[in-house]
């Protein structure tokens, strides 16, 4: 006889462990497949922030909102994986964005850091600078400013938040692929893995960049842009004391230098993947690109990388330049996309805003199901303790998040014009003398 569930879940990495949590705290009968090791994929390949994407400031800046908002959850249920990681963004002679803009970008995602536990920014001298990141090229360096993020063990991340949902009653099946979405007159009623059939009243697509792929299997489509990344690894956890933000060679990117207990991390790229997820592979173009890049800023750098990893970005189908691909997320009901009901997805989203993406998947389900639980997800820790007092903080309208994926170059606008005040206010605040540059022992007693 096969097995009987409320909620079968395609995919376990961090989305579709978080989609498992959620739903087995509200009571939900769940199993969860996952072809491979959990969060083995796309998570693991990933930089590992918990963070709101500085960057999506410039073009996408409901996003950046909505991620700090989310990762203030994470930093609550899963503060043991993480680690506060202080990023310096040096600024040199001749880059694209200079002083006064870099510091505009961060007084902006400083009104978001309270809600992700960051701290505002710091500006330092090229001196000062130089002292917290040795070897650091100081020609041409005009000074540097420092952020605030957090370094998260991202595939214990969703392994923690898989075992959560297990505490809580749910089936995991790992190293099990889903070969076959189960249907009766047209409806999804189940999943076969394994060799085995898994019934479920409602099944949630989370597979991440092949959920086209998996929505395929009941006859469905979900065009990605798929974005790949290439990060390139040394095992020395410590080739910076700090995290870096530096520009790359050709200057149209930013490349991140994270150091961490998995090494010291350098990338990503971000360049159209292929459609196959599966045939995603690290070119020797973005070996040398992000060489050269970080080698601009550290004459002793060592030569080659020990590893590569790469992974591509599920990012939504959208209209517009790849430079400007909104990380908004968005649940699918297949029943009124493609007349397949009983078929949701779970697309695009980031890491970072992984229990939000979870509860709006789960509460589509339950309203498939008939259930009026309510998601409890951000008032436990994954071992199961309550978080207590949740501050409260203001969230982006979803609707206008929607309406400006659709629409790239008013989204730019929209960021624009909050960039462009901003700009203003801080000029006049650096006439004035408000902003005095930080020196090293305050740096040293933030991070110690
Ligand atoms: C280079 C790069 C850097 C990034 N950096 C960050 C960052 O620093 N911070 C951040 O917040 N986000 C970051 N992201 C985005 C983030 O990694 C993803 O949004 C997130 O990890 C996606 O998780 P997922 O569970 O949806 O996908 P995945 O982790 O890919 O999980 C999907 C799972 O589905 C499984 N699967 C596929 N097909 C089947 C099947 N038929 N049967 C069973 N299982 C199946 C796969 O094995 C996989 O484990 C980055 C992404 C990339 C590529």
């Amino acid at each position: 006889m096969a097995d009987s569930f409320d909620l079968a879940v395609i995919g376990g990495g961090v989305t579709g462990a978080g989609v498992a949590r959620d739903a087995a705290l509200r009571g939900l009968k769940v199993a969860l497949i996952e072809r491979a090791e959990p969060g083995g994929a796309t998570t693991a390949a990933s930089t590992h922030l918990i963070h709101g994407g500085v960057r999506y400031l410039l073009y996408d800046r409901l996003t950046t909102h909505a991620t700090c908002w989310d990762s203030g959850h994470i930093v609550r249920t899963a503060g043991d994986l993480l680690k506060r990681l202080p990023i310096v963004w040096p600024v040199y002679r001749g880059h694209s964005r200079g002083l006064e803009t870099v510091e505009t970008l961060l007084e902006e995602y400083d009104q978001f850091q309270p809600m992700k536990y960051g701290r505002p920014h710091l500006r330092l001298s090229a001196e000062t600078c130089l002292k917290i990141v040795p070897g650091l090229k100081a020609e041409g360096l005009r000074g540097a400013l420092v952020f605030d993020e957090w370094w998260v063990d991202a595939q214990a991340l969703a392994a923690r938040t898989l075992d959560s949902a297990r505490r809580a009653g749910a089936t995991a099946l790992t190293r099990t692929p889903v070969d076959a979405i189960l249907r009766e007159g047209g409806r999804v009623v189940g999943v076969r893995a394994g060799g085995r059939e898994l019934r479920a009243k409602v099944v949630v697509n989370a597979a991440g960049p092949w959920v086209d792929r998996v929505a395929g299997l009941a006859g469905a489509r979900l065009p990605l842009r798929l974005m790949k990344g290439t990060h390139l690894i040394w095992k020395n956890p410590a080739l910076t004391p700090v995290g870096l933000l530096v520009e790359a060679v050709d200057r149209g990117r930013y490349v991140f230098v994270v150091p961490s207990p998995l090494g010291t991390w350098v990338g990503p790229t971000d360049i159209p993947g292929p459609d196959d997820p599966d045939a995603t592979r690290t070119t020797p173009d973005e070996v040398d690109y992000l060489l050269r890049s970080v080698k601009l800023y550290f004459k002793d750098w060592p030569a080659a990388p020990d590893a590569t990893i790469v992974g591509s970005r599920p990012i939504l189908g959208q209209p517009g330049s790849e430079k400007l691909l909104s990380r908004d997320f968005e649940v699918f009901d297949h029943e009124a996309r493609d007349g397949v009901p009983g078929l949701l997805t779970i697309g695009g989203g980031k890491m970072s805003d992984y229990r939000v993406m979870a509860e709006a998947a789960v509460d589509a389900a339950c309203a498939k199901l008939g259930v009026s639980t309510r998601a409890t997800t951000q008032d436990f820790t994954l071992d199961g303790k309550p978080v207590g007092t949740i501050p409260e903080f203001p969230r982006p309208s979803r609707a206008l998040k929607h309406f400006l994926r659709r629409h790239p170059r008013l989204r730019e606008a929209h960021a624009l014009a909050y960039l462009g005040a901003a700009f203003g206010a801080h000029l006049a605040r650096r006439t004035a003398g408000l902003r005095p540059l930080s020196d090293e022992e305050e740096f040293r007693r933030r991070y110690a």
